[in-house]
């Protein structure tokens, strides 16, 4: 029988403290999978550097001279973790049946990857790897993170609670991945939309074993922001019915004052006017702050940039 080949896509931003560790423990996995016959032995890791400034592509480079296994990508600047993914797995779905994408700190267990691959077996195009406790994590991460997952819920958009990128896609998965044109891709939210028959598998996530988190607090609301933006009008629909709420509440408050006035307060009338001024000042700028951000979103895809540029690629070299 046919063995898959498995590609792992590592997005590397930073990395130098933890790729040796971590191609060493990718590299017994993947030996080990094809030593018990699970995988094909053309499968490989594959390294996504996203320009990153110190001596991540260096360290690819060895790895790749010293081990054929290993191969890499270089993008030609910093574009975000979501993009550096997308470069990796679009690269390996040309030569690979099945990729697993996963972070360079291996905060993900590697462990889970036997359990992702008999998913696949058992007829899963997509199996996702789900955290089943996030203790390892500092207060703030976990908070953030879950606060994220339930606020995107309540936006409408579907996403798979505490489920980052380490999942398993099949390469038909990636080919009408392909098919969505736009920039602001958020994969989280793409995946379930494509459909096909899924999975999840639970594990622990560690903590990171060296270096820092490359996902400051700015890149994370951005990212959220970018989630909400790119997925959910329910933002309008909030602000129409803010909108028709406050329209009514100043409505009547206005009438009752207007009737109690007459009977025996004595208001100067000034205070109609600024409290009507005021109210409906606020309510456009909000209203139209909310348009403006879609109809950016809308400028951002019409130009259809591409979404990454390639410098170099080992594959082909
Ligand atoms: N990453 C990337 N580009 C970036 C930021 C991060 O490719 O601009 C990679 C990073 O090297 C890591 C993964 O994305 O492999 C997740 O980042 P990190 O572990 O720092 O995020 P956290 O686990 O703290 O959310
Ligand atoms: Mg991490």
């Amino acid at each position: 029988m046919k063995k898959e080949v498995l590609y792992i896509v590592v997005p590397c931003y930073n990395e130098e403290e933890v790729l040796h560790e971590t191609n060493k423990r990718l590299l017994s996995k993947i030996d080990d999978l094809i030593t018990k016959n699970i995988i094909s032995n053309k499968s490989k890791i594959m390294y996504v550097n996203d320009g990153s400034k110190d001596k991540t592509w260096d360290i690819i480079l060895e790895l790749h001279n010293k081990n054929k296994k290993v191969t890499g990508v270089c993008l030609s600047r910093n574009r975000g973790h979501q993009n550096a993914l997308l470069a990796g797995l679009f690269t390996a779905k040309k030569s690979a049946d099945i990729v697993i994408s996963m972070d360079a700190d291996l905060q993900d267990d590697i462990n889970a990857i036997d359990e992702m691959i008999q998913k696949y077996h058992d007829g899963s195009e997509i199996v996702y790897g789900v955290r089943s406790s996030r203790k390892k994590d500092t207060f703030f991460k976990r908070f953030t993170a879950q606060s994220f997952y339930k606020f995107m819920k309540l936006m409408g958009v579907d996403v798979i609670y505490n489920h980052a990128d380490y999942r398993l896609t099949t390469k038909k998965v990636l080919d009408n991945l392909e098919k969505f044109n736009e920039v602001n891709l958020f994969l989280r939210g793409i995946f379930p939309i494509i459909g096909y028959k899924h999975d999840v598998v639970y594990y622990e996530r560690s903590e990171r074993f060296a270096g820092k988190s490359k996902y400051p607090l700015k890149k994370m609301l951005n990212f959220a922001w970018d989630g909400i933006t790119s997925f959910s009008v329910k933002p309008i629909r909030l602000i129409l019915s803010i909108g028709i709420l406050t329209c009514i509440l100043s409505f009547t408050t206005i009438v009752t004052l207007i009737v109690l006035d007459l009977i025996f307060l004595d208001l100067s009338k000034w205070v109609y006017i600024i409290l009507s001024i005021w109210l409906s000042l606020g309510i456009q700028l909000f209203a139209i702050g909310i348009v403006g951000e879609y109809v950016g979103k809308t400028y951002i895809e019409t130009k259809s940039r591409p979404r990454f540029i390639i410098s170099r690629n080992l594959e082909e070299e």
